[in-house]
């Protein structure tokens, strides 16, 4: 981790984050949310981006966010990396969307963790739609079995689909992704009542303009926006 010490200096993020909003203005949609991804990032420069206007986290790890929350200006939080099913439990009050969910399993334990909260938590389906073996997420030809699996879960609402493409993949997985959306969010609409599938999930620092372009309502942004990820 990052030390968590440095508290001058944060003008870089200023810079960063106009110049994230000014190409998401370019792209003339407003339906696009900027996500802040803090991993490694110090909570002071995470609130220093809440101070500029960014209104949503994403959360890689539970044992980092859990450090970590007590330090967070006022925001909404999503969970975004992998998770595991025994940890659930941890962040099932603590976030109000999960991106990451690729098995039914863990599905059936949000479920079950939501139902004990008296919630219902939104979700959405991870697709690996690169078809990469080292990755995690549903291959886009098991989505929509698995998005109508999903969406008899009465304690899990599906808000559609995340993605994290290959690394330097064309603009034609943004759009097989966008084509898959489209056509789950019509299958969506008849599973279940009060369906609600509105969000695509996809675009990070080095290709947000594009995912963009195909349909993207959230994009999650890490090094863009707070630079460089130092691990220690
Ligand atoms: C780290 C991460 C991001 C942000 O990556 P950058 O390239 O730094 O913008 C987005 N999504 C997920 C799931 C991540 O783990």
């Amino acid at each position: 981790m990052e030390k968590l010490s440095d508290n001058t200096g944060f003008e870089d993020i200023r810079e960063n984050y106009l110049g994230i909003c000014e190409n998401i203005a370019k792209s003339g949609r407003e339906d696009v949310r900027l996500m802040a991804v803090t991993k490694t990032v110090s909570p002071e420069r995470v609130n220093f981006a809440i101070g500029l206007g960014v209104s949503l986290l994403g959360e890689n790890r539970v044992q980092e966010y859990l450090d970590k929350r007590e330090s967070y200006a006022p925001a909404e939080v999503h969970f975004i990396g992998g998770l595991q099913t025994n940890k659930v439990k941890y962040i099932i009050d603590k976030v109000s969307m999960i991106h990451s969910v690729d098995n039914m399993r863990l599905a059936e334990e949000i479920n079950r963790r939501a139902a004990q909260h008296g919630k219902v938590m939104d979700i959405l389906a991870e697709i690996n739609i690169g078809g990469e073996e080292t990755k995690g997420g549903v291959s886009a030809e098991s989505a929509g079995e698995f998005c109508a699996m999903a969406a008899e879960l009465p304690n899990i609402r599906l808000r559609g689909l995340m993605t994290i493409p290959p690394a330097g993949c064309g603009e034609s997985v943004f759009a097989e992704m966008q084509e898959l959306f489209e056509r789950l969010k019509v299958e969506n609409a008849h599973n279940r009542e009060n369906a609600m599938f509105d969000t695509l999930s996809m675009g990070m620092s080095g290709d947000y303009e594009a995912a963009i372009k195909y349909g993207a309502t959230i994009v999650r942004i890490g090094s863009a926006l707070f630079g460089r990820r130092k691990y220690l």
